[in-house]
C-alpha cells in the first residue's frame, strides 16, 4: 500500500449520530476526517430523509404522494423511482407487494390502537378500493394517476430502504465513502470502515454474522408492530388476497445491492412465506444479487 494512503486511512475517525424520522430511529455511522466534516455530513443525510419523508409520507396530508388523484400527476424522481420499483415488485410477486393497500392498511392501524381485530364488512370495503393494477405510471411524462375516488396509496413498505440508500448518496456528495445508514430494520452501506472488509451485521434466528458493504439488508417481522388478538397475532403486513394481517409470525431478512430492493423484497416475502418466497427470488434475481436469511 502506497504510505499516502495509509496515512490517508489512519486520520478517519469514526462518528455516529441518531434522529427520529419515518416514524422511527435512523442511525448513520460514518468515517471522516473530523467532527467539523462528520457534521455537515450527518446534516445533509438527515436532512435528505427529511425531504424524502415529506415525499413519500402517507400521514403528511400534503405529501407528494397523497396528492396523487384520478387525474394524472406531474411527480418528481424520487416518488416516480419508488412507485416504479413498487409496481415492478407487484408484477413479480402476482400483488403479494402492493403500494395500493393504504385503505385496508388505515383500518389495521386504527385496529392496533384500539386493541381491537378490524370490523369485516370495512375490510371488506376498504379492499375493494385497493389493487397495485389501479395505479398507473407513464414513465415517458413522469405522471402517476389512480382507477378509482377513494384509494391510498401507502409506501412504508419499501420507502425506508430507499431513504437509507439516499442518506448514503448524499453522504458521497460530501465525500464520506464508508457509512451506514440504520433505518429501524432497513441498512444500507457504503464503503467498509477503514482497513475492514465490511460493516458487521448479525442476522436471522441463527445470529449468522454478515460483512457488508455497498450493499443494503432489511428485516421485516412482526417483532415491532402487531395486534394480539382471538388468541393470534396480527403482523402490520398485510396479506392482500385477504385483507388480514400475516399471523405466520414469520421473520426474514434480505440482502440485496440496494435499500430499496432489500426492503421491499422483505415485506413481500413476508406476504409470500419462507417456500415462494424464496422461489420468487431464485426465478426473479441472480444468485449473487439477492440473498434471504431466516
Ligand atoms: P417495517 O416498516 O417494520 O420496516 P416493512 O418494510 O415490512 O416493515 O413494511 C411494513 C409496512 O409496509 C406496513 O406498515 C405498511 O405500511 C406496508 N405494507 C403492509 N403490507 C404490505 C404489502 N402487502 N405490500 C406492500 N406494503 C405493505
Ligand atoms: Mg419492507
Amino acid at each position: 500500500m502506497a504510505p499516502w494512503l495509509l496515512l490517508f486511512l489512519s486520520t478517519l475517525q469514526p462518528f455516529e449520530a441518531v434522529e427520529p424520522h419515518m416514524g422511527t430511529l435512523v442511525r448513520v455511522k460514518l468515517y471522516a476526517a473530523d467532527e467539523r466534516q462528520a457534521r455537515s455530513a450527518f446534516r445533509a443525510a438527515f436532512d435528505r430523509i427529511k425531504e424524502l419523508d415529506a415525499i413519500l409520507s402517507d400521514y403528511k396530508l400534503d405529501s407528494e404522494l397523497n396528492r396523487i388523484s384520478q387525474n394524472p400527476l406531474k411527480i418528481s424522481d424520487d416518488l416516480f423511482r419508488v412507485l416504479a420499483a413498487s409496481q415492478k415488485l407487484a408484477e413479480q410477486t402476482g400483488g403479494a407487494f402492493d403500494v395500493t393497500l393504504g385503505p385496508v392498511i388505515r383500518l389495521w392501524r386504527e385496529a392496533r390502537k384500539n386493541n381491537r381485530l378490524p370490523d369485516k364488512e370495512a375490510l371488506r370495503e376498504a379492499g375493494a378500493r385497493c389493487g397495485y393494477r389501479k395505479l398507473h405510471l407513464d414513465a415517458t411524462n413522469h405522471t402517476a394517476w389512480l382507477d378509482e375516488p377513494g384509494m391510498q396509496l401507502d409506501v412504508g413498505g419499501i420507502a425506508k430502504g430507499y431513504a437509507a440508500d439516499e442518506a448514503l448518496a448524499a453522504l458521497k456528495r460530501l465525500g464520506i465513502r464508508s457509512a451506514l445508514v440504520a433505518a429501524s430494520g432497513d441498512l444500507a452501506f457504503s464503503d467498509p470502515p477503514p482497513g475492514k472488509r465490511g460493516w458487521k451485521i448479525g442476522v436471522g434466528s441463527s445470529g449468522r454474522v454478515l460483512e457488508l458493504s455497498n450493499a443494503a439488508v432489511s428485516t421485516s417481522g412482526d417483532a415491532e408492530q402487531h395486534l394480539d388478538a382471538d388468541g393470534q397475532r396480527y403482523s402490520h403486513i398485510i396479506d392482500p388476497a385477504t385483507g388480514m394481517g400475516l399471523t405466520s409470525g414469520i421473520t426474514v431478512s434480505i440482502v440485496a445491492p440496494h435499500g430499496i430492493d432489500a426492503d421491499g423484497i422483505s415485506t413481500a416475502v413476508s406476504v409470500l412465506g419462507f417456500e415462494r418466497g424464496k422461489e420468487f427470488i431464485e426465478r426473479s434475481f441472480r444468485r449473487d444479487e439477492v440473498d434471504m436469511i431466516q
